[in-house]
């Protein structure tokens, strides 16, 4: 679980937009942290109705909760648990560790939808979430040494709808809602980041889309380091 990182080690959970590829099992990753012992404070964050949905799972997961507590003697877990719904820019949280700023990005129709800035120790890491050609991001990236950023490949987006009902739908969704590489490495290159990182690719799975088109694509427009993100990928 948490690609080697122990669950109960968990603090923090970031969430940049209500799609369900971006808060699908937030609630069973913090269950099942606590099934494994975890029994300290987590904060999370992330668009409305992020406070809500936190309640609902608790309610929905009443069951094992309070069995769980009657049968094993565990800690309450709803005590442990503070959502916090983010409705604008600007800092998140703050700690020892890290500085975590939030910058608003377009991607119609989910609203608010946020790019996050991690200012560690020792690096700073942006992650764009989904979202269209952003200026918004490239002010929240400046300077950043990482970029994590969306990607679409524009020319394989008509071969990616074919196979389905809602074909021109999905495509003006997939235009207008989210960033073409080119777009991406341009955003790196204006921000002065020192690597970016191609992910969330657009298609994901085409065989005919290779790791250098991809790569090629982002190099005509940016001279830094350039990752194509992959799972569990450490840089
Ligand atoms: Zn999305």
């Amino acid at each position: 679980m948490l690609a080697g990182i122990s669950p109960l080690t968990l603090r923090h959970v970031f969430i940049t937009h209500q799609h369900s590829d971006h808060n699908a099992d937030f609630g069973s990753l913090i269950l099942l942290a606590w099934a494994s012992g975890l029994r300290t404070r987590v904060d999370l964050w992330g668009p409305p109705p992020l406070e809500r949905m936190t309640q609902l799972f608790f309610e929905m997961n009443a069951y094992d909760i309070n069995t769980r507590i009657a049968d094993e003697g565990r800690a309450p877990l709803r005590p442990l648990v503070n959502a916090h719904d983010l409705t604008e820019a600007g800092l998140v949280m703050q700690d020892e560790n890290v500085k975590v700023t939030a910058a608003l990005v377009a991607h119609p129709p989910v609203a608010p939808a946020f790019a996050f800035r991690f200012d560690g120790q020792d690096r700073s890491i942006v992650i764009s979430g989904d979202t269209a050609r952003s200026d918004a991001l490239l002010k929240l990236a400046a300077g950043a040494d990482v970029l994590v950023h969306e990607a679409v490949f524009a020319p394989a987006l008509d071969r990616l709808v074919a196979s389905v009902p809602n074909a021109s739908t999905l495509k003006k969704h997939l235009v207008d809602s989210h960033t073409v590489v080119e777009d991406c490495a341009r955003v790196a290159q204006a921000a002065g980041v020192k690597t970016l990182v191609l992910s969330h690719l657009i298609p994901a799975d085409d065989p005919a889309v290779t790791e250098q088109m991809w790569l090629d694509a982002a190099r005509a427009h940016f001279n830094g380091r350039i990752i194509l993100g992959k799972d569990l990928l450490e840089i």
